[in-house]
């Protein structure tokens, strides 16, 4: 069972990536700052352009919508974390059209006792519980993700969580977006990339992997040669054979938390 996230700016996942999703029919789940759609705000020059009715016309079938906080700032004053939470929580929610968004996705953001961003990030459900920030994204969102590192740091590149029945309190993701491609492919190959590695393993594991993936890197911005248009569509493809021969569900990340079962 894969969950596909895509984080941040509308621009180049709304122009890009949409149709690329759309045309293999997959599911997936776009974590959005209530604040980058608004007229005038600008976190980063592809942040700007869209509207929330570029945002109301996603395919509501395929796309959940998920938090990812308000401003994708850091928070130093304690009193702005509820704006900066629940207040997106509540305008995403708002929109029109009015959506169902039960979900938390983690910024790159420090918030405050809630480091998300500087290392040591939080991770486990006990560094949520442990902060006013985490509190409330734990009793505002019905799930919640963590910042588990990526496949560079220590633990190696391949994330996955059981699928058995139990809940799994705020599992990380697998990132995608690494230099040269290396999370959509190796040697041209997407099964041998970080993110082929872990739906892999996920699948031999009789685990699930939720994926991680940022847009920006398509217009050649958020970091140094990421990667680009094809190897993101083969890996796209990777997945849409996976799906269609039965070996994979690709689902929502709520789809993905409510599950009972183990899904191969
Ligand atoms: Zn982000």
């Amino acid at each position: 069972m894969v969950a596909l996230t895509i984080d941040d700016y509308p621009r180049p996942t709304l122009e890009i990536l949409v149709s690329l999703l759309a045309a293999r029919r997959l599911p997936w789940t776009s974590a959005l700052n209530a604040d980058t759609v608004d007229d005038g705000y600008m976190y980063a020059p592809w942040s700007t352009g869209l509207s929330w009715a570029n945002v109301a016309a996603l395919p509501s079938a395929l796309v959940e919508m998920a938090n990812h906080g308000a401003s994708h700032r850091d928070i130093t004053d304690p009193a702005a974390v509820d704006a900066e939470i629940t207040g997106s929580l509540a305008r995403l929610r708002s929109a029109p059209p009015a959506r169902v968004v039960q979900g938390w996705v983690p910024p790159g953001s420090d918030y405050p006792g809630l480091a998300l961003k500087t290392p040591p990030q939080a991770r486990g459900i006990a560094d949520y519980q442990s902060s006013v920030a985490g509190r409330s994204i734990l009793n505002d969102h019905a799930w919640a993700l963590g910042q588990d590192p990526r496949p560079q740091d220590a633990v190696g590149p391949v994330i996955t969580w059981p699928r058995d029945g139990h809940p799994v309190p705020v599992p990380g993701r697998q990132w995608l977006d690494f230099p040269h491609g290396a999370g959509l492919q190796s040697g041209g190959d997407p099964a041998g990339g970080f993110g082929g590695l872990c739906v892999a393993a996920a699948i031999a594991r009789g685990h699930g992997a939720i994926l991680g993936l940022h847009t920006a890197h398509l217009v050649g911005q958020g970091g140094q040669d990421r990667y680009d248009l094809g190897q993101l569509s083969g890996f796209l493809d990777h997945l849409t054979g996976l799906r269609d021969a039965g070996r994979i569900a690709v689902v929502r990340v709520s789809d993905w938390m409510s599950a009972k079962v183990v899904a191969r």
